[in-house]
């Protein structure tokens, strides 16, 4: 199986927070707070359904889950 990781446009993230509320383990906020950053770990698959939901309520569409590379 593949390894999957979170990925955040910078261009869409406008730090709402969403994302670190929802799923602290997995999100945290950069030192300025100005936008989010994913842990870079593949994601075990209950992360990755948890990353999911977090990407589907992200409101700017900032989050994927993306094939680890
Ligand atoms: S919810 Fe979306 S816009 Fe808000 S901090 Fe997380 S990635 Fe950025």
């Amino acid at each position: 199986m593949t390894a999957r990781v979170i990925r955040i446009d910078l261009d869409l993230c406008q730090g709402h927070g969403v994302c670190v509320d929802e799923a602290p383990t997995l999100f945290s906020y950069a030192p300025d707070e100005s936008f989010a950053e994913a842990t870079p770990r593949p994601l075990s698959a209950e992360d990755e359904t948890l990353a999911r939901r977090c990407a589907s309520d992200c409101p700017t569409g900032a989050i994927t889950i993306e094939e680890a590379s």
